[in-house]
């Protein structure tokens, strides 16, 4: 290991955040047997930690406010902040924009306490964001991080293609936010989002790749316990690949695409067609008695054809990386198990691991908010290596730590 004072100091601010982050809360005294520093060490580091509120003390009374008095440490277990509000998190979705204020250790249970209508040009949505951002509980956030669909340039900080939300192309929207909120922002691709968000919530789990059926359908795959793909986000894009037969026209200008159907509203005109004649319920209602439907009938022939074809491109995602893990996330949560497990049916017929082992299939909630606090960690706050030259620091206490603090840059 090699490195200026400064660049130790950040390395080990590092080791010792992210084994409070993946282990729980831990004393000096574990953190130094755990990290392989020494004690004095950890005792800076922990300290440098507590006086940036990246970490509280927990005392029987509750975390303390502020680090303890110099000199006179008291030896009381560490934990990730969990007090103070230190990022803002923005969700800009193709219906609804959503922010919240966070601490560092992310919130319990994903939860945007506002909200408003994504309006269909850059300047309507600044007007509403200027807005929500006076209402929202934090004045002076240390990063602003946004999840945004399309294919994303996150280290340009530009969305480059965006078919469902075509404004996006065109506008700046780092300085766009940052001019609300002065402070660093970044952008990542919100299917990125959620695969660093499930990551985060099971740092144990295997390999996956994650689906996602939401206004479009994309896919993140998570590889060697790092997200695959480079930061210019052009990958994933399962949603994308032409389905035979399907004469659908696609937002993204392509004709028979996945996504036209089984994303939300492509499963809504699947169902309806199937019922023969045009329904006059609004899209929520339509949605709650198609999934009723659902219950009832099991997979009618209709929606089995496009599962098959759905499970024929996850196969071959699954094939190309050598994956065997599936986690859906979005609309599948909300239909009946036998939605999940007709797409797990089709996988398993098409994905070599099925040969061997099991496939498996596994719906989950979406955790964008914890997917962008883990890019805010890597990209702003503890930095494991700068965002270009990450190779010169790769070894670390133990492989874990050290494979993961790739996640985003790699
Ligand atoms: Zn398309």
């Amino acid at each position: 290991m090699s490195g200026s004072p400064a660049r130790l100091r950040r390395l080990h601010e590092r080791w010792v955040f992210d084994r409070l982050r993946r282990g729980g809360s831990a004393s000096r005294a574990e953190l130094a047997k755990e990290t392989g520093l020494s004690a004095p060490t950890v005792g800076k580091v922990v300290d440098a930690l507590l006086g940036s509120g990246l970490v509280e003390e927990i005392s029987p009374g509750g975390p303390s406010p502020d680090p303890g008095p110099a000199g006179g440490r008291p030896a009381r277990p560490l934990r990730l902040n969990t007090t103070r509000l230190s990022l803002v998190t923005l969700q800009l979705g193709v219906r609804h924009t959503r922010l919240a204020a966070l601490p560092i250790a992310g919130p319990e249970d994903e939860h945007w306490p506002l909200q408003f209508r994504t309006a269909g040009t850059r300047g309507g949505w600044l007007n509403h964001l200027r807005q929500a951002a006076t209402r929202l509980n934090i004045h002076s956030p240390r990063v602003v991080m946004i999840s945004t669909p399309g294919v994303v340039d996150e280290r340009a900080g530009r969305v480059l293609l965006s078919p469902n939300l075509h404004w996006t192309e065109r506008a700046d929207l780092v300085a766009d936010v940052s001019a609300i909120w002065s402070c660093p922002v970044g952008l990542v691709q919100e299917i990125r989002a959620l695969a660093l968000g499930h990551l985060e919530a099971e740092p144990r789990l295997e390999d996956f790749l994650l689906v996602d059926i939401g206004e479009g359908v994309g896919g993140a795959a998570v590889v060697d316990g790092k997200l695959y793909g480079g930061p210019l986000a052009i990958s994933g894009e399962i949603g994308h690949t032409p389905v035979a037969g399907n004469d659908r026209l696609c937002g993204c200008g392509g004709v028979g695409c996945l996504e036209t159907l089984i994303s939300r509203s492509g499963l809504l005109e699947g169902w309806q067609g199937s019922q023969g004649a045009s329904s006059r319920l609004s899209p929520a209602k339509a949605w709650t008695t198609m999934a009723r439907a659902f219950q009832d009938k099991g997979v009618e022939p209709w929606l089995d054809e496009r599962l098959h074809a759905a499970g024929s491109v996850i196969a071959g995602a699954l094939n190309l990386l050598g994956l065997r893990k599936v986690v859906v996330t979005g609309a599948a949560t909300e239909l009946p198990a036998c939605f999940v497990q007709r797409l797990a049916e089709w996988v398993e017929r098409s994905a070599m691991w099925a040969r061997f082992g099991q496939v498996h299939c596994q719906v989950a909630p979406r955790r964008r908010a914890m997917g962008l606090i883990s890019a805010a960690i890597d990209r702003f706050v503890l930095p494991p290596q700068s965002w270009d030259a990450r190779d010169d620091e790769s070894t670390g206490p133990s492989t874990d730590v050290a494979r993961r603090e790739g996640n985003l840059a790699g």
